[in-house]
């Protein structure tokens, strides 16, 4: 392999500006690479090298006129495969979108192609972002670079091992309830979730909406805070877009922490973790006592419902959002039916796989009329504490901190049959979600198996910068970012 694509993209954008390498020849090797190993991890649903390629080259024009790169020009990424790219299909790997073709571009893709970053490929995922593991993709399973044995983690599994692997440099995720940083954790790289209405979703397909935020996953903190700042921006298009300035993310890197306040999370440092797990987040607290940091014990006594609001919420605005996919206007339509009910009933029921409909019939059933009040009403009550109960927290500190995962990466199948204890794989990530926040999982080490432990760092909403400050110089104390999975 060429030893350029282990680096990291800040290293990979010097080495095209400096003409050590050419974007052409940085991007034929990453499909060199792909076409190597991708059978043993199966990162992607599609590739798209005609585009990366063609991307490539105009980088290249502008090196040669001397004329200044974009951000991240010439770093191949992969987009997580529930994004539009023209010329690609966007599957959300699920039957029912199959074959169908992107009709535009999402707004974040209209960036990267703007900054000339080459989309290699559209990367596996749960069948529409629904799961912990990516076992729910309906066409192949995504396995853990570190050892193929076990999940990358998800939804956005493609996107990380694929990273991870060294078949992309730069990927992007969403994260709805950990989707980003779960998978980061597990595959020993850097997962960014930023505050919601940061990025636009424009192009993105929906899962839960209050929730969904697209983001960064990457090889280091330096690379996600560059990365951010090329996605992210205020669009017409997408309501829920913040209408702020975007910041120069990694400007804000290296910043002194003495005396800065690190909130440790209680509950998410007691029972049920893994002891390897707990001696990494020790680790941690260690590092940031020895860069000045004060360190704080706060509990958040709510977060213990995070999980049932969680999927209570998202299962409600899933079903809505699903109801879409009804074989008139998306993808799959059943081909003989004798009547229009039948026509539905049977698209959904043949093109949406087991979690899906598990997901629809269970918000169907917390909206439906008698039920509103008692589930999801109650639900949104609940979220409101869980939100108040962080911006009291963040009164006290600059950051909480908590492990990403209770576990690192488990055996393919290990929960596979087993709904409850996928769910509870999302404890640590879920109440961000919740309550809006910008978070990011940091590589802090590894188990006695040789499987990469995350570290979560939450901030308060639109602390981007301090996010990355914080997540940087803990990254930068040690070297575990720099080891990349010998595959
Ligand atoms: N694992 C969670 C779920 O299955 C979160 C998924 C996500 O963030 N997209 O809903």
């Amino acid at each position: 392999m060429n030893e350029l694509l282990r680096k990291t993209a800040s290293e990979q954008s010097k080495a095209i500006k400096n003409k050590e390498v050419s974007a052409l020849e940085l991007t034929k090797a990453q499909f060199e690479r792909i076409n190597a190993i991708e059978d043993k991890i199966g990162a992607f649903n599609s590739l798209t090298e005609e585009i990366a390629l063609n991307t490539a080259k105009k980088v290249d024009e502008k090196v040669a006129k001397g004329e200044e790169l974009p951000l991240l020009a010439g770093v191949p990424l992969a987009l997580k495969d529930n994004m539009n790219l023209i010329g690609s299909k966007t599957t959300a790997s699920s039957k029912i979108l199959e074959n169908f073709v992107s009709p535009y571009n999402a707004t974040i893709t209209e960036k990267l192609l703007n900054n000339l970053v080459p989309i290699v490929g559209k990367a596996n995922l749960d069948e529409f972002a629904m799961g912990s593991s990516n076992e729910n993709s309906a066409f192949k399973k995504v396995h853990n670079p570190w050892n193929l044995n076990k999940v990358p983690g998800g939804s956005s599994g493609g996107s990380a091992a694929s990273v991870a692997a060294c078949e992309a440099t730069l990927a992007l995720g969403s994260d709805t309830g950990g989707s980003i940083r779960l998978p980061a954790s597990f595959c020993g790289i850097v997962g960014m979730k930023p505050t919601y209405g940061r990025v636009s979703r424009y192009g993105l397909i929906a899962f839960a909406s209050s929730l969904d935020q697209i983001g960064p996953l990457t090889r280091s903190v330096e690379d996600a805070a560059n990365l951010l700042e090329v996605i992210s921006g205020h669009d017409p298009k997408d309501s829920t877009s913040l209408n702020l300035p975007v910041e120069h993310y990694s400007a804000n890197l290296n910043g002194d922490l003495k005396g800065k306040k690190v909130g440790v999370i209680k509950e998410l440092l007691s029972e049920g973790l893994a002891p390897d797990v707990e001696k990494a987040v020790q680790n941690a607290i260690e590092t940031y006592k020895k860069l000045g940091c004060e360190i704080k014990e706060i509990s958040l006594k709510n977060l213990k419902y995070s999980i049932g609001i969680y999927y209570i919420l998202a299962t409600a605005e899933c079903s809505s959002n699903l109801a879409r996919f009804d074989g008139v206007r998306y993808g799959y339509r059943h081909p003989d039916s004798k009547n229009l009910m039948e026509m539905y009933t049977k698209t959904r029921a043949e093109g949406f796989g087991p979690e899906v409909k598990r997901r629809i019939m269970l918000g169907t059933y917390a909206l439906s009329a008698g039920y509103y009040d008692a589930y999801y009403k109650k639900a949104q009550q609940m979220r409101a504490l869980v939100t108040q109960e962080f911006e009291q927290a963040f009164k006290e500190v600059d950051v909480l901190i908590s492990p990403t995962c209770p576990n690192t990466a488990f055996d393919l199948g290990a929960k596979s049959s087993d709904p409850l204890a996928m769910y509870l794989t999302d404890i640590a990530t879920i109440s961000c979600n919740l309550a809006g926040l910008p978070g990011m999982s940091v590589p802090a080490g590894f188990d006695k198996d040789g499987m990469p432990i995350g570290l979560q760092i939450l901030a308060p909403q639109l602390q981007e910068s301090r996010l990355f400050n914080f997540g940087y110089k803990f990254e930068q104390s040690n070297d575990f970012y720099k080891q990349i999975a010998n595959i």
